[in-house]
């Protein structure tokens, strides 16, 4: 067992991943083997398997080109690689975590491409990318993006930072950590080690003459307190926090004793967001709707829409399953005068601020999706699966004044018992609009997904090394 074979097994799966578009690659320890899985589009495949017996070597090596400590395996530690491998340009964070079979090993692959395409690649439908700018336009007030992690939160955030990014414009960023490197801008890493929190940070930042200030995250309540003071003393702030939607948001930071008065002031605008797969556009289906995707549409946007397009879960060789890539599900709120009014108010109730943010002008998370499954880039299922839609027509029906019925909640119920049950079901169009070439095709597809299965007893690592296979890049 030589090192140099150990080697190449880490490039290739990397650099492979990497050319599949993955997000994240995951070294699980099992215990007969090291399981090596993919995220791609968010959803986690197994890639390949790897004897136990060159566990070791592999973690050591990943250690060692990600910058950590090889001779610690009980604690967690934190990398990063950057760098070429095989011929592409890397950046991606590493870390490692002790588990009762070994030590688990997540590299993260950075993807900025997308960050770097511009404002209007990210899918905002116009209204939502018309608001975006004018928040962006002005030169104080505070700009929220939130978002689970993996929502595409950072891509917004910089791809943002590069339209402001002039040089007659000081800004100044604390992150942590420090995504991507952007020219012109003066970004600072939080190390809280030393305790430079970002709350350290960002009071100096603030003798600093700064115009713009990213605020990689707030956590705290110290974080958001010295944001809002800072967005009212005439900076544009921008930052991200975790929370679902508008409304969570706000509420998140009067929950961190953000006081009234100062958030009502600060807050220019709050931009939420989650992805959604999109649909193959090369294979995708057109589907009645059903009596309940009917109601949604019909509640939430007022139309009546008789069918949609749906993914195909043949797939084709173009696609996984159906879906390929994914598309940002956006609600961009842009706080007007009654909505700052209302925010004054100690005693504001939930309801009433979910009226008012869902009457104004405001595009709901809920409503884009909708569109977004009306041009056909996403399915109902997909919209359904993150966000919750039964939540939001209540809000709807509340609202409108209609008594909620709750039978809704039923309907989808019998729905998906009916899909199951009975497959060539009643209201599928079954014709797809493009026909994948050959039945051969897609089993290909199946084949390749999956790389080496391969023989999982003795295999040598000159055995492991992962071939280029002309087609995998498309079909990942
Ligand atoms: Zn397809």
């Amino acid at each position: 067992m030589t090192k140099t074979p150990i080697v190449n097994v880490v490039d290739d799966i990397i650099a492979n991943a990497s050319k599949a578009g993955a997000s994240d690659i995951h070294f699980d320890p099992r215990e007969d083997y090291l399981m090596v899985r993919i995220r791609i589009d968010g959803d986690l495949r197994d890639y390949t398997k790897i004897p136990k017996i060159y566990e070791r070597n592999l973690i050591t090596r990943i250690k060692l080109i990600a910058n950590m400590n090889i001779t610690e395996s009980r604690l967690p530690q934190d990398g990063s690689i950057k760098g070429t491998i095989k011929g592409i340009n890397l950046e991606t964070r590493v870390s490692t975590l002790p588990t009762n079979e070994g030590e688990k090993c997540v590299i993260r692959i950075l993807d900025y491409s997308r960050s770097l395409e511009g404002l209007d690649a990210l899918g905002f439908n116009e209204d939502n990318f018309k608001k975006l700018k004018k928040m962006i336009a002005e030169p104080n007030g505070i700009i929220l993006i939130t978002g689970a992690t993996g929502s595409g939160k950072s891509t917004t955030v910089y791809s943002i930072l590069q339209v402001l990014n002039k040089k007659e414009t000081n800004i100044i960023t604390v992150e942590d950590p420090i995504e991507m490197n952007l020219e012109g801008l003066n970004q600072v890493q939080v190390n809280s080690e030393i305790g430079l929190d970002f709350a350290t940070v960002l009071r100096s930042i603030l003798r600093q003459d700064p115009n713009v200030i990213l605020i990689g995250e707030i956590r705290d309540s110290e974080t958001a307190k010295i944001a809002v003071r800072a967005s009212i003393t005439g900076h544009l702030v921008l930052s991200t926090i975790h929370t679902n939607n508008s409304l969570s948001t706000i509420e998140r930071l009067l929950d961190m004793n953000v006081e009234r008065y100062l958030l009502s002031s600060a807050l220019s605008g709050i931009i939420s967001q989650k992805l959604a797969k999109m649909i193959c556009p090369h294979c995708r289906i057109k589907e009645k709707t059903t009596p309940y995707q009917k109601k949604v549409f019909k509640m939430a946007l007022d139309k009546d829409v008789e069918e949609i397009y749906n993914a195909n879960p043949k797939g084709c060789d173009k696609c996984n399953n159906g879906y390929h890539g994914r598309i940002a599900i956006q609600e961009v709120l842009m706080i007007n005068d009654e909505i700052r009014n209302a925010l004054n108010e100690e005693n504001l109730e939930k309801d009433d601020l979910n009226k008012l943010v869902y009457t104004s002008d405001v595009i709901t998370m809920l409503q884009d999706g909708l569109l977004k499954i009306l041009d056909g880039s996403t399915s109902f299922d997909e919209i359904y699966k993150i966000i919750d839609v039964d939540d939001d027509l209540d809000i709807y029906c509340k609202i409108k004044g209609i008594k909620y019925n709750e039978n809704v909640h039923e309907e989808k119920q019998e729905e998906e018992i009916n899909k199951d049950e009975d497959k060539p079901n009643t209201n599928l169009n079954i014709e797809p609009e493009i026909k994948p070439e050959k039945n051969e095709d897609v089993n290909k597809t199946n084949e390749q997904v999956q790389i080496i299965e391969g023989p999982t007893e003795v295999v040598t690592p000159e055995v492991i090394t992962i071939e280029e296979k002309p087609k995998e890049e498309e079909i990942l």
